[in-house]
């Protein structure tokens, strides 16, 4: 079973948080757990958590890779994953937790965000995409007896959660599209994956070096954007894999 199958099935033996239904919950330094779960975690880091993490340490995407990740490979579908590597202390702390939190808050990753939730996703026939979200009830964790109250897409905007989805949505309709052929990608392919999702800056390189937009139907604008925003060179990337892995995409056209 996938690493995304085996979170899927975790998740959905939770209890459900139905749409409309409140859960009471608040985080913050008066908490007497306060840091307890920034620890001994197995955070899969999404492409858009890498590119907001590795901009706001102000590092290179080879550097961020280097520094603060575990690399696998999805069994299922030959994709790069990365995980958010631990430090190496008795905690095995996240490398980002500080006494007074989260260093790293304004773009701390889309699965601390959702926390106490789990968002599970189903991607229908037409591409389309559900989700259902539970409760995510951890003995230590004592933020479930703050007053604070909210339904799901009240916590999701108050957590910055919107863009996220968005970009990780996007990001699992591909992987969803490549496991449904069930055969993994081939390894020159999972290399050219990691370029185009996990680092920005190369994939600009890789694009200017291969005269890639020249080649491709799109307007003066969109080619502009690719060229100077990372977060539109990413949506960019979705397409243009799809293109290159299933041969079609909505948004892209080969010029003949
Ligand atoms: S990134 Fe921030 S919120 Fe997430 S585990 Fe690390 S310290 Fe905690
Ligand atoms: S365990 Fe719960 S309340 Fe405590 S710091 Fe973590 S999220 Fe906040």
């Amino acid at each position: 079973m996938s690493d995304l199958d085996a979170t899927q099935q975790f998740l959905e033996s939770l209890p459900e948080l139905k749409k409309g239904q409140r859960f009471s919950f608040a985080c913050h330094p008066g908490v007497p757990c306060f840091n307890a779960c920034c620890s001994d975690l197995n955070l899969m880091l999404t492409p858009y958590d890498v590119l907001r993490l590795r901009t706001a340490l102000g590092l290179s995407s080879q550097e961020f890779i280097q520094d603060y990740t575990v690399f696998t490979m999805a069994a299922d579908t030959g994709f790069p994953l990365f995980r958010l590597r631990m430090c190496d202390d008795s905690r095995k702390s996240c490398p980002f937790v500080r006494p007074e939190g989260c260093s790293i808050y304004p773009d701390r990753p889309g699965a601390c965000r959702t926390y106490p939730l789990g968002r599970a996703t189903r991607i229908g026939d037409d591409g389309s995409i559900s989700e259902r979200f539970f409760i995510v009830r951890e003995p230590h964790c004592k933020g479930f007896q703050e007053e604070q109250n909210w339904v799901s897409g009240e916590w999701l905007s108050d957590q910055g959660l919107v863009t996220y989805n968005e970009n990780n949505d996007r990001y699992m309709q591909l992987l969803a599209r490549q496991k449904d052929k069930a055969e993994p990608i081939q390894a020159g392919q999972s290399n050219m994956v990691a370029l185009a999702l996990y680092q920005q800056d190369n994939f600009l390189r890789f694009i200017s070096d291969t005269g890639l937009l020249g080649r491709l139907d799109m307007d003066d604008e969109r080619k502009q954007a690719i060229l100077t925003d990372e977060e539109a060179r990413l949506h960019f990337a979705i397409d243009w894999l799809e293109l290159v892995l299933f041969g079609e995409n909505d948004s892209l056209k080969v010029l003949r």
